[in-house]
Formats: C-alpha cells, sequence, structure tokens
C-alpha cells in the first residue's frame, strides 16, 4: 500500500499544501502539516505544491513495478450472446489513434462462449491482435470469472493501456481488474490522448459536479485504465479483409469459478426503444410540472418512432425510471434530433446530450441555457407548444 509522510523537520508552515489539497485533507497544528488520512487519496497534489520537499508519497513494494515493460493498447470488447457491443467499436476506433500515436499494437479482448467468428472480425475494425478466451463459462457476463479472466491476460501480456467501456458491465468490471492488478482507473472518460514522450494516458472527464474538465494521469500504476461512456467517441469504420493476429488462450476450469450463480438473462423491461440508440429523442424535464404532463413526452415520442428521455430532475421526482436520464450521471445519447422540454440545461444535462444533431428546446424563460446549445428554440408554455406539436406531427405524418 502506498503512504504519506510529513517531514516535520522540513516543514515550515507555510500552508502551501493546505491549499493545494482538494479534499480538504490537510491542516496546520503547531504550525507543521496534519494530514488527515480519513481523508486523503494520497493523489500528490501537496507534494507536488511543497517548496521545501516536506511530504513524499511512499510507494508499498507491490507497486513498485517496472513500468517500461508494459505495453500495447488494448480494448476490452464487450460482447452480448454472442454479439460484438457497438461500444467496443467506439474504443477500438480511438485505441487505434492512441496505439499509432504510440507506435504500439492495438489489441482487443474477447471473452465469451462461441465467440471464435466475432474476434476473427474484430481485425476489421483495427484490432492488430485479439486475445481470445472462448468457453461456456464465459457465455454471459458474470463479475468473477470475467475478472480472473481478464487479470491473468493483464499479469501475462501488460498492456500499457486499457480502455473498457462505461457500461454496466465495463464498470463492474474493470474496477475489480484495476484493483487486483494496482492499476490507475479513470472512469466516465469523455477524451483521450497520449503524451508520447512520457507515454501517459491522458483522461480528461468532467470533475466537481461537471464544472471543470479535469485531464487525469497515473504515472505511477500500468495499464492505465478507463472506462469511456457509449456514443462519446466515434466507431472504427470496417476494413473488410483485414486480419488480425488471434492469440487464444484456454483456462483451466477452476479460473471461472464465480461466487454467484446466474439463474437467468431477461430483456430490459421498461424500454422499448433503447435510449442510447434512437435517433429521435423526447425529453422533459422539470418544467412539465406533474407526472401526468410528463406522460404526453411519450405520445410524441410515439408519433416520431423515438424515445423518452429525461433531466434529473425529472427522474428524482418519479416522473420516469432512471433508465432515461440522460446526463453526467444518466446516459450519454447522440440522436439526430433531441427535444428538450422544460429543460433548463444545466452542465450535467448538457454533457450527456449536446453532440446532437439537432436540438429543439422548448423553454418559458428566454434566458434558460439550454437555448445556447439549441439549434432551434421555442419560448412558451410546454405543456400548451407540445399538444400541439403532437398534433400537428400526427397530422403531417398521418399517424
Ligand atoms: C453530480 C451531479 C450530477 C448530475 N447529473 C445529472 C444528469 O445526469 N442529468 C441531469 O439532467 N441532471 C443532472 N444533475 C442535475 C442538474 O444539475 C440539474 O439540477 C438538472 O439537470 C435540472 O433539471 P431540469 O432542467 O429538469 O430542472 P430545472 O433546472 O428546475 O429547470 C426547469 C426548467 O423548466 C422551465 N419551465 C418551467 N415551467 C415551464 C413551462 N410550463 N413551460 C416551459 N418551460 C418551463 C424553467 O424555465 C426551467 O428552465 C446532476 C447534478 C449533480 C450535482
Amino acid at each position: 500500500m502506498a503512504s504519506i509522510k510529513v517531514h516535520l523537520e522540513k516543514c515550515t508552515g507555510c500552508t502551501l499544501c493546505l491549499k493545494a489539497c482538494p479534499f480538504g485533507a490537510i491542516h496546520m497544528a503547531d504550525r507543521k502539516a496534519v494530514i488527515d488520512m480519513a481523508k486523503c487519496t494520497l493523489c500528490g497534489s501537496c507534494v507536488a505544491a511543497c517548496r521545501f520537499s516536506a511530504i513524499e508519497l511512499e510507494k508499498g513494494a507491490a507497486e513498485a513495478k517496472d513500468l517500461s515493460a508494459y505495453k500495447d493498447v488494448w480494448v476490452f470488447c464487450e460482447q452480448k450472446r454472442g454479439a460484438v457491443q457497438s461500444i467496443s467499436y467506439e474504443l477500438l476506433g480511438e485505441g487505434r489513434k492512441l496505439a499509432d500515436k504510440l507506435g504500439v499494437k492495438l489489441c482487443a479482448v474477447l471473452l465469451g462462449g462461441g465467440v471464435a467468428d466475432a474476434a476473427h472480425k474484430l481485425g476489421e475494425r483495427g484490432a492488430d491482435r485479439v486475445y481470445l478466451v472462448d468457453d461456456p463459462a464465459l457465455k454471459d457476463y458474470q463479475d468473477d470469472p470475467y475478472t480472473a479472466v481478464l487479470v491473468k491476460l493483464v499479469e501475462e501480456y501488460k498492456p500499457e493501456a486499457l480502455l473498457c467501456g462505461a457500461t454496466t458491465i465495463g464498470r463492474s468490471l474493470i474496477s475489480r481488474v484495476a484493483i487486483k492488478t494496482g492499476a490507475g482507473l479513470t472512469a466516465d472518460c469523455t477524451g483521450l490522448d497520449v503524451d508520447v514522450k512520457e507515454r501517459l494516458l491522458l483522461q480528461t472527464r468532467p470533475a466537481f459536479g461537471g464544472n471543470i474538465m479535469a485531464t487525469i494521469v497515473a504515472p505511477n500504476h500500468r495499464p492505465q485504465m478507463a472506462t469511456v461512456r457509449h456514443k462519446v467517441m466515434k466507431e472504427a469504420p470496417v476494413q473488410p479483409g483485414r486480419a488480425a493476429e488471434i492469440v487464444t488462450k484456454v483456462y483451466p476450469p477452476e479460473t471461472f469459478a464465480s461466487r454467484t450463480r446466474l439463474l437467468d438473462v431477461v430483456a430490459e423491461l421498461t424500454e422499448t426503444v433503447n435510449l442510447s440508440e434512437a435517433d429521435i429523442i423526447v425529453a422533459g424535464g422539470r418544467g412539465m410540472g406533474s407526472k401526468e404532463n410528463f406522460a404526453q413526452l411519450g405520445e410524441l415520442a410515439k408519433v416520431l418512432g423515438g424515445a423518452v428521455g429525461a433531466s434529473r430532475s425529472a427522474v428524482d421526482a418519479d416522473w420516469i425510471p432512471y433508465s432515461h436520464q440522460v446526463g453526467q450521471t444518466g446516459k450519454t445519447v447522440v440522436p439526430k434530433l433531441y427535444i428538450a422540454c422544460g429543460i433548463s440545461g444545466q452542465i450535467q444535462h448538457l454533457i450527456g446530450m449536446q453532440s446532437s444533431k439537432t436540438i429543439v428546446a422548448i423553454n418559458r424563460d428566454p434566458d434558460a441555457p439550454i437555448f445556447k446549445v439549441a439549434t432551434y428554440g421555442i419560448v412558451g408554455d410546454v405543456n400548451e407548444i407540445l399538444p400541439a406539436l403532437t398534433r400537428e406531427f400526427k397530422r403531417v405524418l398521418n399517424r
């Protein structure tokens, strides 16, 4: 385990470290810095701020890795029932750029049961090599076996960066793998790049409630792991006939041991249209006023063949389930048309929808921030405008 130490004989009580600590973990006692380990995250900001080398971050023995032994960019390719998920292609597209800049291979990792054919297709999406573990025990995702296998692969082949989708599966898996391999992990990145000289993955994500974009590096840990949300990056194009080297690994049955038993896999019940995949989204916020009014969004969505989205306020008010929430703590969506009804446009909501091709905002406040990102703005009462729009679309589309 890493630890942090204040060398009292060097500390001058200047308070620079106190000001630098983002977590309020440092206070002064007798003009000496004291670190509250309950709050300290070992981020090292105080070490960098101290002009007297009075604070030292000590690496644990387990973390003293030879970082130069790590190479290649890996993408964990998520599959469901044998079908590679589109998030994997988005990560392969981004991974290709990173690998090219670093001058290393782009490797895909595919775990599943009966997925050998899918593995061969990953070359066409830019992978140079595919690590394939094809075993019936891996047919459906389970935390323990997937973690055990990915940890084994990471320890044997040592990637310098490992990308994974910020999906339910990806988030559950990669945090476990990061802990077990002593890796650095940045969740929910919206931008990735590399510092070629230092061989660092530059991981950009919203921080402090979405008010700033932070670029995070993990200089002392390998692999550098990042999760990226669906639809943030562009899919790797298909290059027909491009082949990847397939490295097939076979592990003994005990590797797949699980503390949980999978009983069944059921389709999601509440979503008729997958929000992340929808071309048209009609979304509502607190301005809809009530659950009954909010339900009217469904009618317009139905007429347009789209899905219903929501701001967090609408979800918190229990007008619609969380699976419909768009934004920083919800889904990222990039539809062709996003109709925002009674949504103010706080940054945490915008993060999830501002890349939509066309944004129509309906709000009675002409100064609402949503109008800054809107392609078309309608100022007025949503409860008058929405029924009128629905009526008109029904008429025009003959539905
Ligand atoms: C860490 C963190 C994460 C967050 N994550 C998310 C997230 O993922 N997604 C998200 O959406 N939010 C998120 N939030 C919350 C976010 O900050 C806002 O509070 C939220 O988006 C506001 O929702 P809203 O626009 O529906 O409500 P409000 O901000 O209350 O806006 C309501 C709008 O409706 C308009 N209005 C009212 N009545 C009418 C009417 N009759 N006709 C037309 N317009 C009307 C008002 O003018 C106003 O602009 C997060 C916040 C934090 C701190």
